[in-house]
């Protein structure tokens, strides 16, 4: 039997849909070399944590599972890499700890740690760090992974850029992800051939930034494809059901020419993830964006104007510098006008090294706090309005998982969250995408049962 197959090999991704991208990706290139993968929870030989920073908070609790992780095994070689890592020095808090690039050279770099550790006189496990230089070639092409990126769910991330160029005032992951480069489209195209063959159903587009995607050939040749030329030779994979983009500025993508050719692609879920931010045009240029209430207003519009039934959703950062009452509540009331099905509320969270990190007026955290309450509570009132507006009609919904009842849990194609009641016990699969009709909301699902 191979040595590394009594190896017990347990991941975690704190953060975004692109860091669990990159960890699914890994453990399919340890399973592949023959590590047996384990959960981040067991006793294991090898943890590893794909660590975030978008906020203080993710950066404690990367910190706290690292700890925790030496608690479970304190002979197990941990390792960090991710956001949180490329910009803060993680000390004895792991063995090994490489920032956002070098991923494809991570598990040849594992293995030879543990080898080392296996040698007769081997020294104790030492503290490495591996901080890439930024002059370094691969801060300026994207970094291909060897694994493919099996998900544990019924849909699967796709990453098709990494990096951004912009610099919004309060962003850390700018910082730590570098600048914008893409991934050449025939490489997307044969992960997500590999992921519809596994019998992924749904894929969810995903990056740092997509807005950015194409930007590095683009700028060479503005004709050259973009975005929309992507999702048109994603959605002509046989098999895939469901295509779906993760969050998107407005600004930039959103153009009567793409909803034009979007809406007329049969995968692509009418959902969009249009970040915001802000609902007041004085902090959302105190945060350096892009948009402005005006021309998220017009974007929104355009997508209503050829899907009308389109889910958007969005972030927005409460208690940010300066943010007045009257600044907070045109946010409220802009988010009122939008009508969004989903809103991720965030505190506003100091970073260092961001220009926001120095502004005068940081608000106390009682505000934020109470800031954020007003708008989780506008955030569900949005959430049972865009429930019981669709009660009545028709959906598909991709069987997620069932729960102890024999319901089945999924998406909407416009990304409600529903629980599907099976007409016949044993007749829904996972996977299986199934037509239904809204019934009823609870709480914040929507009820739903198996139309013909
Ligand atoms: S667009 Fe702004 S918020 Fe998003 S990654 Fe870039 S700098 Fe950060």
């Amino acid at each position: 039997m191979d040595k590394k197959e009594q190896i017990k090999f347990a991941s975690l991704a704190l953060g975004c849909k692109t860091n669990q991208y990159e960890l699914d990706a890994l453990n399919d290139e340890a399973a592949a070399a023959g590590f047996q993968t384990v959960a981040a929870d067991d006793v294991a030989d090898v943890y590893v944590l794909n660590s975030c920073t978008v906020t203080a908070e993710a950066g404690r609790k990367c910190r706290q599972m690292l700890r925790r992780f030496r608690k479970q095994n304190p002979e197990a070689l941990i390792v960090c890499s991710g956001c949180h890592s490329e910009l803060y020095d993680l000390g004895s808090l792991c063995d090994l700890s490489i920032g956002t690039v070098g991923r494809s050279q991570l598990l040849d770099e594992i293995i030879a740690r543990l080898a080392e550790a296996e040698a007769p006189d081997a020294e104790p496990l030492r503290q490495e760090r591996f901080v890439v230089e930024t002059e370094n070639p691969l801060w300026r092409q994207y970094e291909e992974l060897s694994g493919t990126a099996y998900a544990e769910e019924t849909r699967a991330y796709l990453k098709i850029q990494d990096g951004c160029d912009n610099r919004c005032s309060y962003c850390a992951t700018t910082l730590a992800r570098g600048p914008a480069r893409s991934r050449r489209p025939e490489a997307i195209i044969r992960e997500a051939e590999r992921l519809v063959a596994a019998n992924y159903g749904e894929l969810v587009l995903t990056g740092t930034n997509l807005n950015s995607y194409a930007c590095d050939w683009q700028r060479h040749d503005p004709e050259s494809p973009g975005l929309i030329d992507l999702l048109e030779e994603l959605n002509r994979i046989p098999g895939l059901i469901r295509l779906r983009l993760s969050s998107i500025d407005a600004a930039g993508i959103i153009s009567d020419e793409f909803m034009k050719r979007y809406a007329g692609m049969e995968r692509a879920c009418p959902h969009f993830h249009l970040s915001l931010q802000s609902g007041c045009n004085k902090i959302l240029r105190a945060m350096r964006r892009r948009d402005t209430r005006e021309s998220f207003r017009m974007a929104v519009q355009t997508i209503r104007k050829y899907l009308p039934k389109a889910g958007i959703s969005t972030d927005i950062i409460v208690g940010f510098p300066g943010e007045t009452e009257e600044d907070f509540q045109e946010t409220m009331d802009f988010c009122e006008e939008m009508n969004f099905m989903r809103i991720h509320v965030f505190r506003f969270s100091r970073r260092e090294d961001t220009a926001a990190y120095d502004m005068p007026d940081q608000l106390h955290g009682d505000i934020k706090r109470e800031r954020a309450e007003r708008m989780h509570a506008l955030a569900e009132q949005l959430a049972h309005r865009a429930i019981d507006k669709s009660l009545g009609e028709s959906r598909s919904v991709l069987a997620e998982r069932d729960d102890e009842l024999g319901r089945w849990h999924g998406y909407t194609e416009d990304y409600l969250p529903a629980i599907v009641l099976p007409d016949k016990v044993g007749a829904i699969s996972r996977g299986d995408l199934l037509k239904v009709r809204l019934c009823e909301r609870c709480d914040s699902f929507v009820i739903a049962r198996v139309s013909d």
